[in-house]
Order: structure tokens, then sequence, then C-alpha cells
């Protein structure tokens, strides 16, 4: 059934909660902190997979697959790592019906246990660089469950590499974000900011994290994937050496990157509205529904034929689906693929038989603006031409969203009260200490120092010291 779900404008987290499950994404799981995802959900997640597999894969990047369990004295070996991780770990202490004599963490990420792998096969400049992935689940201990946005368990891709110089790794942190932007970008519909994090934001036991960040629906900020210059700080740990040309010993320079199934939370925040999902046609699991429209058997009759014969053609296409559920009502049906957020609605009756057209409806649009006619015979690159201007529009609806909620301030007091309403662009000195000011009085973060800087030197937000860049500051999930 089309369940109730609470308007956007009531609430927004019990919006996203509603549409979540109500499209059948995911569900909360008998664990706490823990989620299901659902096949529908699972299917978005498998396009954004085989969408990032091919540009892996393109750019020399090799899929693997390292154990769930990490010995305790491997997470150890790195100060910061163990740091950052320390209050999130699962620890599993017992096997096999016996206490273990070391304990195993349940990865939190596998920095250490694929660069302990690293210091085994890496040995000479012909081995680098190595560009591995692996597709897995992670483990971090949280009970404030949101379903997508923050559970205990959750699915990504970790990327982890290893570089004879500073130089390629730093190119390789580049390409990964240019990816990520890509992806969420053209894929997701959903604009990014790529930038720098502020040293107090960026990955334990990272030299320098980027990130893209995305506004949401409710104008606070999501962290939508990073990709982390590590140094050396892993090499020197794990004692990764190589023999360069001139056979001297070195030290290899590493990166690693990652996106979650986080970004479906995103793509919910980002496009959803009061009806339910919105989705961009790229990642839709369905791209078309076709809802043929009937009264009586005989108009079935003159109705199916037709249906089947346009959606073998169009299946070659795109991705459809034919509710052909006799028990309910077209309305019924628009409702509950409007909730799913399908893209386009194909609508098919007597009538329209007759005169050779269907009604095409869009899920971007406002009802009453949404809906054409379209002849039978043209059916197919009508469809095609639709699905592309329904991806670009969402984009365009999210950036003048972002844009109509970012702003400029000259001061401090101005910061506070941009932070409260969405983003604010402002100089920031670099400084900790303003950092940490700022994050006390305003509840908001620094998010990102953008890529995009216009070059101009300024005074920054918080004390007013010379400044060299602007920051992105911004309330976040
Ligand atoms: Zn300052």
């Amino acid at each position: 059934m089309v369940q109730k779900i609470t308007p956007r404008s009531v609430d927004d987290s019990a919006w996203y909660t509603d549409v979540v499950q109500a499209a059948e994404l995911a569900d909360y799981s008998p664990v706490r902190g823990c989620m299901v995802i659902r096949p529908y959900g699972y299917a978005i997640w498998e396009n954004m997979q085989q969408y990032l597999d091919q540009r892996f894969k393109a750019t020399r990047h090799q899929p693997a697959y390292f154990p769930v369990f990490i010995p305790q004295s491997f997470i150890q070996k790195e100060a910061e790592h163990i740091e950052g991780f320390a209050p999130q770990l699962a620890v599993v202490t017992h096997g096999g019906g016996e206490k273990l004599e070391e304990p195993l963490i349940v990865r939190p990420t596998s920095e250490t246990i694929i660069n302990a792998m690293y210091a085994k096969w890496i040995r000479s400049y012909r081995d680098l660089p190595v560009l591995y992935y692996q597709w897995c689940n992670v483990v971090r201990w949280e009970m404030r469950t949101r379903l997508f946005l923050r559970t205990m368990e959750f699915l990504w891709h970790e990327g982890h590499t290893a570089h004879a110089t500073a130089d390629e790794a730093m190119k390789e942190v580049m390409l990964i974000l240019e990816i990520y932007r890509k992806l969420t970008e053209e894929e997701m519909a959903m604009p990014v900011i790529p930038g720098r994090k502020s040293e107090s934001e960026k990955f334990a036991g990272a030299d320098a994290t980027w990130t893209i960040e995305a506004m949401m629906g409710n104008k606070w900020a999501l962290q939508a994937g990073t990709s982390h210059f590590l140094g050396q700080h892993f090499a020197k740990v794990f004692n990764i050496q190589f023999l360069d040309e001139t056979n001297q010993l070195q030290m290899v320079w590493q990166t690693s990157w990652a996106v979650t199934t986080r970004l479906i939370g995103a793509l919910v925040m980002v496009h959803g509205d009061d009806q339910g999902l919105r989705l961009p046609p790229r990642l839709a699991p369905i791209q078309v529904v076709v809802v043929p429209i009937w009264k009586s058997d005989e108009e079935r009759g003159q109705v199916m034929p037709v249906v089947e014969r346009i959606t073998g053609e169009l299946g070659k296409h795109v991705r459809l689906h034919v509710d052909d559920r006799a028990d309910l009502s077209p309305g019924f049906k628009f409702n509950d693929w409007e909730l799913r957020g399908v893209p386009l609605r194909l609508e098919l009756g007597p009538k329209d038989v007759q005169k050779g057209q269907a009604v095409l409806a869009r899920r971007d649009l406002p009802a009453k603006q949404n809906k054409s006619t379209v002849m039978l015979d043209a059916l197919v690159p009508e469809v095609q031409r639709l699905l592309a201007d329904i991806q670009s529009n969402l984009f365009n609806q999210a950036l003048r969203f972002r844009e109509e909620n970012t702003f400029y301030p000259a001061t401090y007091d101005e910061l506070g009260k941009a932070v409260a309403k969405g983003f604010a662009v402002a100089y920031w000195c670099g400084s900790a200490e303003c950092e940490k000011k700022m994050i006390e009085e305003t509840k908001a973060t620094i998010r990102c120092i953008p890529m995009q800087q216009d070059g101009k030197a300024g005074h920054c937000i918080v004390c007013g010291g010379e400044a060299k860049e602007k920051a992105v500051f911004a309330r976040s999930f």
C-alpha cells in the first residue's frame, strides 16, 4: 500500500525516513544500528557500482578482496589511525568457542591490512603503481541510526594505491576526485563542491583529504566522497619499500578513497519531494513505467497488444516496467510510481490506441505541467529526449537551490546567521583556533576549502587576520 508521507515542511527528518521506507529502498533491521537494503535500493547501488567499476577499470585500477577481520595489532600500529577509529571499532574476542589470543577487528576501513600485504608484494619500481580497490562492507559502531546516512554497517568501495612518487600519488587523488565529481553531478544530478578538508576534518592517518560536498534539501551539507593523500604514513608503519631505477631503497607514496551507500540517502534528500522520490534517469532502476488503462475486458483486449508491441521496442533502449496489476486503479498506480521516483510514466488507454498515441508524464515537473502526448511511431526518440531533459533539469533544480541558499557573509555575526540558513562562503585564515571557535559558536563546520578560488587575498571571517583562501561553512550530516 502507498503510505502516508510526512510533508517535508513539517519535519524533514520524518519525511526522509517515510520516503526511504515507503519507496522500499531500505528498512530497519533486528540489529540496532544496522539497516536492510531492499532490492529497489540495492538496484540504485548496483547502477552506481557499474558506473564506477567502468571508470576505475578504464583508468587501470583492479578490483581485489581483503578479509573482513583485521588483527588488533595492525590497527594499533598507526597512532593517528587508531585514535581516529578507536571509539567506533567492533572487536571479536571469541571464535570457535574459545577466547582468541589476539582480538580481531571487524574492518572499519582496510588501510592496515591492505598495506601489510603491499609490504609483502611490492619490491621494485616495476611493481608500481599498485592500483587496487575492493567492494565490501565496513563496520563503525553507531547507535543513532538514520537509514543510509548513519548506520553501523554500510557498503562502499575503498581504493588503496601505492606510487613511486608524491607527484604521482597526488595525481591519483585528483583523478579519483574527478571520477566522483562525475558520478555525483552527471549520474546523480547532484551538484558538488570539490575541495580540501581542514586539518581537523581530514581522514585519520592522511596528509590531506579532498572531498566533494553537496547541499541537501534541508540546506545542510553532506560529504559525498573522499580521496586521501596518505603521504608515507602507512608506508613507514608497514615498511612498504621498493628499489628504484638506480637501485636505491625508497618508501612508496599512497592514496585511499571511497564513496558509500550514503549516496543513496543523498539522492533521496537532494531530489525528493512530498510525493516521494525523484530519481535521475541514469541511476533509476526503472526509467519508464507503463500503465495500461482499461475498464472492461474488451478495452483490455485493445490496449494490451499495443502495450506489448511498444514495450518490446522501447525496452531495447530504456529500463522499463509494465504495471499490469489488474486489481489496482490507474490513480493508485500513478501515486505508487511517483513515490518510487520513476522519471517517466507512459499512460495508454483505448482512446490513445485509436489515435495511435500515448501520454507521457514527467516526475521532475509539477502536476499539470508534466504531461505531453506522443505519437507511437515517434515514441523511442521522444522518450530518450525526455529522459535526457529530466536528468539535466534535476541537476539544474538542485544547482539553483544551492545557489539560492549560499551566502557570502562579510562579518562573523553574519556568518552565524548564514549557516543557519544554508552554506556560507567566506575567507578563513587556516588556523585551528578560528575553526574551533566557529564550530562551538555556530554548530557549523568547515566543509571544505574549494579548489576553485578567485586567487585574491582577504580577511578571516573569524579573527580578521590575513587569509588566502575562502572556505565553505555549513551544518552537516
Ligand atoms: Zn582566523
